[in-house]
């Protein structure tokens, strides 16, 4: 059985390998966010575009500055306005931080460093040519790459691209994620359910999750575990970009998803992965399109996107899959688990004295969507090592969004 790196690396690599030309689009930077840019962000000018003073204070020749000397103050700047002269020997110019610094002067000495007495400003220490000063350039040079192809739109790089006139830019089309929940028993969100129906929590989970994951859902509903009807909703499916589908692909009578796969021809990648919950995961290739069967137990669900789901949807936006985000934290109590499984058990970690502590939260399983909607992360227990104490540093996944 592979491990959950391993299948990760299958899905990356399969999902790189079947990815053809993305379909791109311009939109306003201000509706870019989270999305990935197609077309690299350059910068338009210098910056900063003028030798830019990082202080308040006085722009004057280093030489100038001997402790204890007294410079005669000629004017000010103000961050958006010129100075016509020139600093002169003897001789400084008050600026404002993000001002530009008059020729002449090579040099800022902070106000906190100086006495003023009128036009009078004594300075009590020395200053090295370029001190305070950011040079025109020195951050970027006009017309040099700031952000790559494929690079993700945080809020930094929407300042910089803002910052360097990219109002508009080029994005890779979102991936178009069709979801399809299968079950009997299971009936929509808005129903009242009978006695022994469910509704359909994972439709919405995974309808969030391919939010967050920056892919356009499509919502198929749900599908019986009946196989012409199946088919016919898998086959629907298959239109979009990927495929996710809950449920009915495990070990049941009634779990079809894999036999229907099957029939309509999918090179399955895997059916199994060494993990509790979500061991019997199911990926493969489906007329040319990417295929989950993600087991249909609400926290399996949600488990198994993050692991593998996202890295594909990464894969067809355009960029490179973001590393999961696995960090340690101290464990508040001892545990104990038996299988040879890697477990994600659903846990909340907080920040005690500038410290991650993690503890795993009481569940019933993973059916168990309360304990889930409690949490803020994943415990990860591999079986390298069962026993736990009180104290030890453990593996944290978090939750997407929630850490
Ligand atoms: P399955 O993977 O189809 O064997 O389903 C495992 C468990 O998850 C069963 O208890 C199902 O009722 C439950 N389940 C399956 N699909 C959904 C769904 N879409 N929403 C909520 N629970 C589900
Ligand atoms: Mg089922």
């Amino acid at each position: 059985m592979l491990s959950f790196e391993e299948a990760r690396g299958k899905v990356i690599a399969t999902v790189r390998a079947l990815r053809g030309p993305l379909a791109t689009e311009t939109v306003e930077l201000s509706r870019a966010s989270g999305r990935i840019l197609a077309q690299p962000v350059t910068a338009d000018r210098d910056y900063p575009p003028f030798d830019r003073s990082i202080r308040d204070g006085f722009a004057l020749r280093a030489d100038d500055a001997v402790p204890g000397a007294t410079l005669r103050c000629i004017g000010e700047i103000k961050a958006g306005s010129g100075f016509d002269g020139v600093v002169g020997p003897g001789e400084c110019v008050q600026i404002m931080t993000g001002a530009a610094v008059p020729a002449g002067a090579d040099a800022v000495v902070m106000i906190e460093h100086v006495s003023i007495d009128g036009d009078r400003v004594m300075l009590s220490r020395a200053a090295t040519p370029g001190q305070s000063i950011v040079a025109r350039g020195k951050e970027a040079r006009a017309g040099q790459q700031l952000l790559a192809a494929g690079t993700r739109l945080g809020y930094a790089e929407m300042g910089l691209a803002g910052q360097v006139g990219s109002h508009r830019v080029s994005l890779f089309k979102r991936p178009r994620a069709a979801i399809l929940s299968t079950g009997d028993e299971v009936v929509d969100i808005s129903a009242a359910p009978g006695p022994l129906q469910v509704r359909n929590g994972n439709s919405i989970a995974l309808d969030a999750l391919a939010a967050l994951t920056g892919a356009e859902s499509e919502l198929l509903g749900n599908a019986p575990d009946e196989k012409k009807e199946l088919r016919r909703c898998i086959e629907r499916g298959l239109e979009a970009n990927v495929l996710i589908i809950s449920g009915g692909v495990s070990m049941g009578k009634y779990d079809l998803v894999e036999m229907v796969l099957g029939e309509l021809g999918t090179q399955v990648v895997y059916d199994s992965v060494a993990i509790r919950p979500g061991r019997p995961a199911v990926f493969g290739v489906c007329r040319g399109k990417p295929v989950f069967g993600l087991p249909g137990n609400p926290v399996s669900t949600m488990v198994t996107f993050e692991l593998f789901v996202v890295p594909a949807i990464d894969v067809l936006s355009g960029a490179e899959p973001r590393p999961l985000p696995i960090f340690r934290a101290r464990l508040t109590h001892a545990l104990r688990e038996k299988s040879e499984l890697t477990h994600f058990l659903p846990a909340r970690v907080e920040t005690v004295k500038g410290e991650p502590e993690v503890s795993a939260l009481p569940w019933q399983g993973s059916g168990d969507v309360v304990a889930i909607a409690q949490s803020n992360a994943f415990l990860i227990v591999s079986p390298e090592k069962l026993n736990w104490n009180a104290g030890e540093m453990a593996l944290v996944l978090p939750r997407p969004g929630l850490l």
